[in-house]
Order: structure tokens, then C-alpha cells, then sequence
């Protein structure tokens, strides 16, 4: 009477170590998952705190940088540029940021002053130029974590 009973159980217990194994390479194919979920989570409080305590979100956003830095983790260019490069604050066009377009013959670039430390950046945006991220064959795989 035990032996038909026993049966059952071996291939539920396969089928929980496949289910584990399975976890395991997902965990193993996204690394430093819980580095990017703090930056996140920093970026978040950045961005919710740059309209009212502007010296809070600079603090969250150089820690942010600092955390991706230590982990060698990289941060998409779109968000990147979202950071001041010398204060880390969340440059909010018209409350952390004054925006400016210069449009010349030659030469277009978007500058953007933090208004917290003064640092200014321009970004080139000549007709040829392109961002790599923006290429569709930058993309190598695209992978979905649940
Ligand atoms: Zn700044």
C-alpha cells in the first residue's frame, strides 16, 4: 500500500525542484536585481521629492548613483540625463532646471542649468546624430523577469 503512495510524492517533489531550478536560473539571468530595485526605488523618492525638498532629491539621486557605481551596474541614458552630473538632483524643467534650445546654423544644443548647484549641460542634437540606445541593433535580448 506505501509503494503507490510513494510514487505521487517523488514526482511532485520533481516537479518542485524543476520549478526551483527554474527560479534559480531567472535569479541567475538578471543580476544585480536587487541593486536596480533600490536605484528605483530611489529614482521614485527622487522624483516625488524634487518639487518640495529639492536638497533631499539631490541626496537620493547622488545615493542612487553611488549604489549603481559600487554594483557596476548601468543606468539607461534617458534617465541618466534626467540626474544632475554635479549635485545628483532630479533636474525638473521650470522647478530644479531652467531648459534653454539653442538653435544655430550650425550648432543645436538643448543646456540645462540645475538651479540648485548651477551646473550646466548641453546636449548635442545635431541632425545626424543619434543615440546608440536608440538603434534597434543595440538591442542584443530582450529578457522578461515575472
Ligand atoms: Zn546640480
Amino acid at each position: 500500500m506505501s509503494a503507490p503512495d510513494s510514487k505521487p510524492k517523488e514526482s511532485q517533489n520533481e516537479k518542485q525542484t524543476v520549478v526551483v531550478n527554474a527560479k534559480k536560473k531567472q535569479a541567475k539571468l538578471c543580476t544585480g536585481r536587487e541593486t536596480y530595485e533600490r536605484m528605483n526605488f530611489l529614482y521614485q523618492a527622487a522624483t516625488t521629492m524634487s518639487t518640495t525638498h529639492p536638497q533631499l532629491a539631490a541626496y537620493y539621486g547622488k545615493l542612487m548613483k553611488s549604489v549603481g557605481k559600487k554594483a557596476v551596474l548601468r543606468m539607461e541614458p534617458a534617465i541618466k540625463r534626467t540626474l544632475c552630473v554635479r549635485c545628483g538632483v532630479l533636474l525638473n524643467p521650470g522647478i530644479t532646471a531652467d531648459v534653454q534650445d539653442y538653435r544655430h546654423k550650425k550648432l543645436c544644443y538643448l543646456q540645462v542649468n540645475c538651479t540648485l548647484c548651477g551646473f550646466s549641460k548641453r546636449f548635442y542634437n545635431t541632425k545626424n546624430h543619434r543615440l546608440w540606445m536608440d538603434n534597434p541593433k543595440s538591442i542584443v535580448e530582450r529578457m522578461e523577469f515575472a
